[in-house]
């Protein structure tokens, strides 16, 4: 295939791939990537937000949790406090913040938006450090367009007509990032590398690197597909297109499994059961549970935590799928669950 089509195909199966090539970026905070020497450390995962599109609170959700997405990944070694999206979980995660971290004077933190739908963000006004004025937040997250900033986009739900503070009365100090394709030195011997998924706008998996341990983040992520008609029948079918199409869609899936390869721990996004998946377009967007399970199998991951559970499955289901999984996995290395409220990983 030539470069000129493969280039064309990128730009029709994923715009951001096209318009943000991967890059190395540098700036005050966070710089090119260095050498980094591998030592022992622990670090604490815990999950204070696991529900995906709306929070689903109730009976039947008080297992898995109803709260939207929010991961803690904690360095226990210098308390460093790394946080992943800020969906409604992150109102739990500030006061914890408030009570423990800034009476001891540690009020820097850093924010990882995977995107900015409205589940991923939407607990933003309500991250209690965010009105003190010794906090310091670094907000990292990718946008859609080059013009439209993070600061913006994030901002944009605290304005008087969805909320009773204004992003400009915040006391801590924010500083945004907009982050692309890349690599980039976190500081503390962390490394961050990017990835572009297949979403409805742009959206960053990451993959955090720490003193020998990787911790990966693939939401919200489909498994790309080809953009060409398959059907013979139909008058834009191409015989060519289609094997290209094959092609490009093999080469983007295999650079996000490629990315996860290894991990100690893998948070996918997995709402739903393949059969969920073919029945219905509204599922597509995201991954089935089997595929999360079968990338993360060939890719030697260690531990997979299936999260952004639909507000339809209640406890009962997620049980049932879970002991499914148990069954399936009895000869598997990898420990495969999904991922409860409250839940928290050591690594
Ligand atoms: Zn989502
Ligand atoms: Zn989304």
């Amino acid at each position: 295939m030539s470069n000129l089509l493969r280039i064309l195909l990128l730009s029709v199966s994923c715009v951001s791939v096209t318009l943000f090539l991967p890059f190395l970026s540098k700036s005050d905070d966070i710089s090119v990537v260095k050498e980094v020497t591998s030592l022992e450390s622990p670090i604490l995962i815990r999950f204070w937000g696991t529900r995906g599109s709306i929070p689903t609170p109730g009976k039947e959700t008080t297992k898995y949790g109803g709260n939207t997405l929010c991961v803690e990944i904690r360095l226990k070694e210098n308390n460093r406090l790394i946080i992943i999206d800020a969906g409604s979980g992150i109102r739990e995660l500030g006061k914890k913040v408030v009570s423990e971290d800034i009476p001891i004077g540690n009020n820097t933190f850093d924010l990882f938006l995977t995107h900015t739908h409205w589940d991923h963000i939407q607990g933003f006004p309500f991250f209690s450090p965010l009105y003190l004025s010794q906090v310091k937040l670094r907000v990292f997250g990718p946008v859609q367009y080059e013009n439209d900033l993070l600061e913006n986009i994030v901002g944009s739900q605290m304005t008087y007509r969805y909320f009773p503070v204004s992003a400009s009365e915040l006391a801590a100090d924010i500083k945004y990032y907009n982050l692309k394709q890349g690599t980039y030195d976190l500081g503390d011997n962390i490394v961050l590398r990017t990835i572009y998924l297949n979403h409805t706008i742009s959206c960053l998996g990451y993959r955090f690197e720490y003193n020998g341990k990787v911790i990966c983040t693939v939401f919200d992520h489909q498994p790309f597909s080809n953009l060409f008609t398959t059907d013979p029948n139909d008058p834009m079918y191409d015989e060519q297109m289609v094997r290209d199409g094959e092609q490009v869609k093999k080469e983007q899936n295999k650079a996000v499994e490629d990315f996860i390869a290894d991990a100690d721990l893998v948070i996918f996004d997995a709402p739903y059961t393949q059969k969920q998946y073919e029945e219905d377009s509204k599922s597509h967007d995201h991954s089935p549970i089997e595929y999360a399970i079968a990338v993360a199998r060939k890719q030697r991951v260690k531990k997979l935590a299936m999260l952004h559970h639909s507000p339809d499955s209640k406890d009962h289901l997620l049980d049932s799928y879970a002991r499914k999984l148990s069954k399936q996995d009895s000869d598997s290395k990898l420990d495969a669950f999904f991922a409860e409220e409250g839940m928290e990983i050591e690594l």
